[in-house]
């Protein structure tokens, strides 16, 4: 007699039922032990895998592997898009730039990376590239981190992600040149990296506030 057994004989005296609740038993301890088993191996698991399991949207995850370099190796697409921004701006960091906006090849798959990932590999200082105002300051831990968009009186829109600290509010007017937050997004290190996989700045430029409007943010800034 096993110890499910026994114990199913305090519940009845029919042999039928105590052998009945003894598999019952024995089912849902096997079931217990392969979900959480599951669940451990999901949770241990590579970002990118994880990703994968649960089809975060494919903007997403290219944003996601931001910072590292050898994540960014497809085939760069420098936009050929026919619009003209007179003016030029200050970069936002003073850093190199680590992936190219545009399509990539990752992993196999079509991938499309909305801005621009320019890294010191310090928490330096984030500037914004040209008048304008705060229109979010927002965590968003699946993607961007700690983000700042801002509407620029020029008529543009930037967004600056994965910074360690903000120095600005929603609604504040900020100026040129303005230090708005500093470079972050190494895991483990800075707060609120989101999916990033080193220290970096992601910086995009859109047309209006919206994610379908990314442009090439070096068609602005000064070359
Ligand atoms: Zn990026």
């Amino acid at each position: 007699m096993n110890i499910f057994e026994r114990f199913a004989m305090i519940l009845t005296p029919s042999r039928k039922r105590r052998k009945m609740i003894s598999y019952v038993i024995v089912g849902i301890v096997i079931f217990f032990g392969i979900s959480i088993g599951a669940v451990i191996s999901i949770l241990t698991s590579p970002a990118e895998i994880r990703s994968s399991l649960f089809h975060w949207d494919e903007i997403k995850r290219a944003d996601a592997l931001d910072g590292n370099i050898a994540d960014c190796n497809g085939i760069p697409i420098i936009d050929s898009s026919p619009i003209q921004i007179s003016t030029t701006y200050p970069w936002p960091l003073n850093g190199t730039i680590t992936c190219q906006y545009g399509g990539r090849i990752l992993y196999g798959e079509d991938d499309f990376h909305g801005g621009i990932d320019i890294s010191t590999g310090k928490n330096d200082p984030v500037i914004s590239i040209a008048d304008g105002t705060v229109l979010r300051v927002q965590i968003d831990k699946k993607s961007y981190g700690l983000y700042l968009l801002i509407q620029h009186d020029a008529g543009f829109y930037t967004l600056s992600a994965h910074l360690a600290q903000s120095f600005v509010k929603e609604g504040e007017r900020v100026v040129q040149g303005q230090t708005i937050g500093l470079e972050g997004g190494e895991p483990g290190v800075d707060p609120y990296p989101g999916r990033s996989t080193g220290r970096h700045l992601h910086f995009e430029v859109r047309l209006t506030g919206d994610q379908n409007s990314r442009i090439n943010p070096l068609i602005v800034l000064n070359q």
